[in-house]
């Protein structure tokens, strides 16, 4: 059995400081007491009041999901904070299918609204307004800007079609300057990154995971688009994790619904217990009635059919993937260069002979009809030019992507002859 981690050195100022609220605790303790047990303790309001009785939500398939009267009241109800316990329990299930990051003693999950409210508090977890973090570049506009607002110093770490890049990782670490602390994290996006589409393979991660041994960070492993793999996953950090430094976050954004806004984050027990604490004093837990329709379509599915959904989702984006990569090919040829993504719904262009690519897409593009994201969206530093573009291809029919290439082709030929 390896020796546990130091948490403490890892908490943040404020993560240090947090305390189980007592009311929260009491909700946990009264789910988990036998149905006789009378409470004078709980805050909750008395469902019977609401107007919602119960619901009958039609899969795609054409079967249906009930939410009955009971389940209904649990629905609307407060729950723990980190989630239903049912659900819990599935999701748990899952991530031994997936990850089987073995012992759940050591981990345990939180569920979310979104993998978006785990990662800042994951990243509050562990920084104080000043401190830095090691991130991919380009990298997630969303966490820059949580980042940039947190006020931690973010050191961009190129990289490659494989995703981060070992060699720059090492170097920024054994040319670190002695009069500032070194990182205590690292936060990537390991399968079809938003924004360039790369993905790690399992040589690479390796790597990383060697380096965060040596230099002892944490690594945040934001990994929203592992269920939209167009191979045979690589092993996830959080499988090959065995100091318990890793923590994982999921999403359920791309599979069941962006509007239910349901994630999970997967923690070492003592990093785990301060991330529950935060969201006790802040949205308290994610949505009880996305959590009940996610409980309600899992039971009705195993484990094999979740997989299978999965597996038809993924298919889906890779064949838009085919469809815009040929379109570009057509269209774009000898203007751009780009990696094939394997995962996710994002093509990275770099545009040969353009230095600014805002000015491009905001005057030029738009003017054709066809938008695109400047790549400066995805960079720390976004008073600088870059001669990126991010392509989506979630979205759009067969019919738009050739058109909508077709179009910026036109306007790219317009540029490139000044
Ligand atoms: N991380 C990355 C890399 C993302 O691209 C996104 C948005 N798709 C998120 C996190 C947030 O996703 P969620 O909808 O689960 O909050």
């Amino acid at each position: 059995m390896p020796t546990c981690l130091d948490y403490a050195r890892f908490l943040s100022k404020a993560a240090a400081r947090r305390q189980p609220s007592a009311i929260r605790e009491a909700t946990q303790l009264f789910s988990r007491s036998p149905p006789s047990t009378i409470s004078f303790a709980s805050g909750s309001p008395n469902t019977s009041l609401f107007p919602f009785k119960q619901a009958t939500i039609t899969l795609i398939d054409g079967t249906n999901i009930e939410l009955d009267p009971s389940a209904m009241s649990k629905a609307l109800q407060y729950l723990p904070t980190p989630g239903l316990a049912d659900l819990l329990e599935w999701l748990k299930k899952l991530q031994n299918y997936y990850h089987s990051p073995g012992d759940f003693k050591r981990y345990d999950l939180c569920i979310t609204n979104g993998s978006m409210e785990g990662l800042s508090k994951v990243f509050e977890l562990i920084l104080n307004p000043g401190d830095p973090v090691l991130v991919d570049s380009p990298c997630y506009s969303g966490s820059l800007d949580f980042l940039r607002g947190f006020g931690a110093d973010i050191i961009s770490i190129e990289t490659d079609s494989n995703g981060m890049n070992v060699n720059h990782l090492n170097e920024t670490l054994t040319n670190w300057a002695t009069s500032k602390s070194l990182p205590k994290v690292l936060y990537t996006i390991p399968n079809g990154s938003n924004p360039t589409g790369a993905s790690m393979n399992l040589a690479r991660k390796q790597a990383i995971y060697e380096i965060a041994k040596k230099y002892n960070l944490l690594i945040i492993e934001d990994d929203p688009y592992f269920f939209l793999q167009f191979t045979k996953p690589d092993p996830s950090f959080l499988s090959m994790d065995i100091d318990g430094r890793v923590i994982r976050l999921d999403s359920m954004s791309k599979v069941l619904s962006a509007g239910m806004r349901l994630g999970f984050v997967t923690a070492p027990v003592p990093l785990w217990k301060k991330i529950v604490y935060h969201q006790q004093v802040t949205s308290m837990h994610a949505s009880s009635l996305s959590q009940m329709v996610a409980l309600k379509l899992f039971e009705k599915w195993n484990l094999s059919e979740f997989d299978e959904h999965t597996k038809r989702i993924s298919k889906f984006y890779e064949n838009q993937k085919n469809l815009m990569v040929n379109a570009i090919n057509k269209y774009l040829k000898d203007m751009i260069t780009f990696n094939e993504p394997t995962a996710g719904m994002f093509i990275w262009l770099k545009i040969n002979g353009i230095d600014d690519t805002r000015k491009l897409i905001y005057e030029k593009a738009l003017g054709q009809e066809v938008l695109l994201l400047p790549g400066s969206a995805f960079f720390v530093d976004q008073s600088k030019s870059y001669p990126f573009v991010r392509v989506s291809y979630s979205l759009c029919t067969p019919e738009q992507i050739e058109t909508g290439m077709a179009r910026f082709g036109k306007v790219l030929q317009e540029e490139l002859k000044h």
